[in-house]
């Protein structure tokens, strides 16, 4: 069995401008992420949480015949407002990683949301305290990032923290062990693939889904076709290339020019 997990972002309405706060660059409208869920409910598809993709891991539970995990990064406002519903309609639910530090401004999610979502069935996982990219921080600042997110959000929401993901998809194998060592059991991190038995779940893949991005490919993913793969594969080869030799600064400039449909 192999198991694509999806990555979402923020989710604007439809009829309403994109807001200042998050990138751009990863945005869905929500008619978008309707089609993409339609489409996959009608395809006899399941949502499974992180903590329930590590039970069949681990041989202590099972998967669903048409098995797939939905991810939110950021803790965005429109996670509880346009993404919950959807959610809900089609019997899904989904995997949130926020970061405390965000928690309550402007366009995030505020804690009493927060609690929302958790009472809706919905997995919370770590996103880091602050958001920082995790390969750049001293071993001292690391540690405390992965350890000071998950007692604050286990302390705010009295439920177990057991999964976190890597703030803007930046991770070593320093980072995957700390990730361990700071006592989680499953770390999501962006790069494009399945996930099997057999994969290291402090490496867990993910595909990020946003609008550019044709629904009938990322279904084509979620169905493990490796033509879709192979192009989505192929993308992130350029940018990880694009990233190497223009540095994160102007990658993060040119992005939308340079990889207009990755
Ligand atoms: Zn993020």
């Amino acid at each position: 069995m192999r198991v694509v997990a999806l990555t979402f972002h923020d989710i604007i309405e439809d009829d309403k401008a994109a807001p200042a706060h998050g990138d751009a660059f990863y945005h869905l409208r929500v008619h978008e992420m309707e089609a993409l869920l339609s489409r996959l409910h009608k395809h006899g598809y399941r949502t499974v949480s992180s903590k329930a993709f590590r039970a069949w891991q681990q041989g202590s539970g099972t998967l669903p015949e048409r098995p797939v995990v939905f991810t939110f990064d950021d803790g965005y406002a429109s996670h509880l407002d346009q993404a919950a519903s959807l959610l809900i309609r089609y019997r899904f639910t989904g995997t949130f990683f926020v970061t405390p530090e965000q928690i309550g401004r402007p366009g995030y999610l505020t804690w009493d949301q927060l609690k929302k979502l958790v009472f809706l069935g919905m997995e919370i996982g770590s996103h880091g305290l602050t958001h920082k990219r995790l390969t750049e921080l001293t071993r001292e600042a690391l540690d405390h990032e992965l350890t000071e997110s998950k007692r604050v959000l286990e302390e705010r929401l009295g439920i177990p923290i057991q999964s976190i993901a890597a703030p803007g998809g930046f991770w070593n194998s320093t980072v995957a062990e700390s990730t361990k060592m700071a006592g989680y059991d499953a770390f999501w991190v962006s790069t494009m693939g399945m996930n099997g038995n057999e994969t290291n779940p402090f490496a867990l893949r993910r595909v990020v889904v946003r609008s550019p991005r044709e629904i009938d490919r990322i279904v084509s993913m979620v169905e493990g076709q490796p033509s879709a793969f192979w192009w989505a594969g192929s993308q992130q080869a350029l940018i990880r290339l694009i990233k190497r030799i223009l540095g994160v600064y102007w990658y993060e400039k040119l992005k939308r020019r340079v990889v207009p449909n990755a």
